[in-house]
């Protein structure tokens, strides 16, 4: 363990229950701090009581997602989320309005405590006693929405199937079988579409009355300082979205038409999107989690030694029975695991976890490369006291994995030795890092509109969708639709559970694609010079010095996406097709 840890927290602890953390919540509380000195000293001592706390969340995390089949490692990470977290919370609140009281007597240096002091106190400040029951009910509405989307199947080719289960058609060479899918799956969630939008209302009107509670005007301000978006503003958003209009879109219109000639259709429809235009196979990387590890670290050796040795100490990936000792890596899929990928930074021991289930395709390589990125992120700032900074906002987190995704590209040949594939998934990876954009800035722009119009009724709220769909959507004819397309926002979970929270991808992948055009004009070595300098902060420096740090603009608007835009479209055309 690192020398800048305190041994405030016994070394076998583990928060199997509120009672062993309990006596360490109330010696802070209670503990007599009479200097700036001592305020430093309360202050690592709790980010160790933190660090002990996500700890013992992410073990059980870790060990249930591994295995759900086991009964035990699910009834640890049950029992944390019922009867330890909800505990944690009001006992971490009250240390965070000491915290910002203490903040208030013993001035510390701003240049090392001003980014926490302002986190803490932002959070005591938007602090209402009566929006405790808001947010139980807006938990409750939220987990409505999740049960109604997660219950909802279809009859398909005679078998019973779930929404994701039929993702797979969209990819179908087969243009019926698309249209059948995307029908079946849009009747019904259609079904349902009225009930979801009751729950929408609902959340909607909540929201608005703890915006309100808090005293702002509406739920805009009220969640911009909530999630700590001090150094932006709705009006950078709003340049973000007509950045996107302007110079995004037209690229976006010219892949549209691409797209339709070489499906060879009069007019793309909705589900002609995901098909692969030319009709071939699915890309084949690598054969399993081993042999994955084993080419990305030949990526990493070739692009930098020192992610390399990172990458490295990770493990070699062929352990397929959960977390062994050192081993820090869970990447094929079994039966019994949990599905998706994360990187999840075990916080006492400082040690980075990778899970994701490589099923040997394309995006498996993405999600590597991604996640290693992640676990960059958390080693390079291992250093760092303070476990509060040895996270950064999502709009720079992601700065660090998708960065991963685009320079590690001219290596690609160790997982694609044809030529022709090698390119082919190249295209795929700058064409998404682009074509992602657009729908960041509908799901943004149409948060906005709700929370400034709280007061609207579903038509308007649904025509609302709609000039955002025309603004920013495909080319797509929906004609003999139209009672689907006002609907479609309501496959956006974000919207439900975590409103708002959406614009910090599209705000990262600007940051991302910055050092990757960094890496085209002046090399691979300066860009990955800025890329670890700004990772080693942590969250330490407030975002625009994270973002200067690693020489890229804290700029949304339009001279930094029509320079990226540029850029991408440029190296396309040298890609052979
Ligand atoms: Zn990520």
């Amino acid at each position: 363990m690192s020398q800048t840890t305190t041994d405030f927290v016994p070394a076998e602890f583990d928060a199997h229950s509120w009672e062993v953390a309990e006596p360490l919540f109330a010696e802070l509380q209670n503990r007599p701090v009479e200097t700036a000195a001592d305020f430093e000293r309360w202050l690592l001592d709790r980010s160790e009581l933190d660090a002990a706390l996500s700890e013992s969340a992410a073990r059980r995390f870790i060990n249930m997602t591994c295995d759900t089949s086991d009964k035990e490692k699910e009834a640890a990470y049950l029992h944390f989320v019922e009867h330890v977290s909800p505990k944690l919370k009001p006992a971490s609140f009250e240390l965070d309005k000491r915290q910002a009281d203490l903040a208030e007597v013993h001035a510390l240096p701003a240049e090392r405590y001003a980014v926490l002091e302002r986190d803490v106190r932002a959070g005591v400040e938007i602090y209402r006693d009566e929006n405790v029951p808001l947010q139980t009910e807006l938990a409750k509405l939220s987990q409505q929405y999740d049960a109604t989307i997660g219950a909802m199947t279809v009859e398909f080719e005679g078998q019973e199937r779930t929404l994701p289960q039929m993702g797979v058609y969209q990819e179908s060479s087969d243009r019926d079988l698309r249209e059948r899918a995307w029908r079946a799956v849009s009747d019904r969630r259609l079904a349902d579409g009225e009930k979801i939008s009751g729950l929408y209302d609902a959340m909607v009107e909540r929201r608005h009355r703890m915006a309100r509670n808090a005293g702002f005007e509406n739920f805009v301000g009220y969640t911009f300082k909530a999630m700590g978006r001090f150094d932006y503003t709705p009006e950078l958003c709003f340049a973000f979205h007509d950045a996107i209009e302007r110079r995004v879109m037209p690229f976006v219109r010219r892949l549209d038409a691409k797209r339709r000639d070489e499906l060879d259709v009069g007019g793309l429809r909705p589900w002609d999107l995901s098909v692969d235009p030319k009709g071939r196979d699915p890309l084949r990387p690598f054969q399993n989690g081993a042999d994955l590890v084993a080419r990305t670290r030949k990526v990493f050796e070739r692009l930098d030694p020192r992610l390399a040795e990172m990458f490295a100490t990770l493990g070699d990936g062929s352990n397929d029975q959960g977390i062994a000792n050192g081993d820090l890596l869970d990447l094929d899929s079994r039966k019994g695991k949990a599905p998706g990928g994360y990187q999840y930074m075990q916080d006492r021991s400082r040690r980075p976890f990778i899970f994701m289930n490589a099923a040997g395709l394309h995006r498996d390589v993405e999600t590597m490369v991604h996640e290693a990125g992640h676990a960059f992120h958390s080693m390079l700032c291992i250093d760092e006291p303070l476990v509060h900074y040895r996270h950064s906002p999502i709009e720079f987190a992601e700065v660090a994995s998708m960065t991963m995704e685009l320079l590690t590209m001219p290596y690609w040949d160790a997982y694609y030795p044809s030529e022709e594939d090698a390119a082919r998934a190249r295209r795929k990876q700058l064409e998404g890092s682009i074509g992602l954009l657009p729908w960041i800035a509908t799901i943004d722009a149409f948060q906005h509109w709700v929370y400034t119009n709280p007061a609207h009724t579903r038509e308007q709220r649904a025509q609302a969708w709609l000039g955002l769909d025309d603004r920013f959507g495909h080319a797509v004819d929906w004609s003999g639709l139209e009672a689907h397309r006002p609907f479609v926002w309501q496959r956006q979970g974000h919207l439900f559970g975590n409103p708002f929270y959406y614009i910090e991808y599209g705000i990262a992948q600007l940051g991302a694609l910055g050092l990757w055009l960094k890496s085209l004009e002046e090399g691979e070595g300066p860009a990955l010079a800025a890329y670890t300098k700004a990772l080693s902060l942590g969250g330490s420096r407030p975002l625009p010095e994270l973002f200067e740090a690693a020489d890229l603009p804290f700029d949304f608007g339009d001279g930094t996406v029509a320079r990226l835009v540029e850029r991408v479209e440029a190296e396309l055309e040298k890609l052979p097709e």
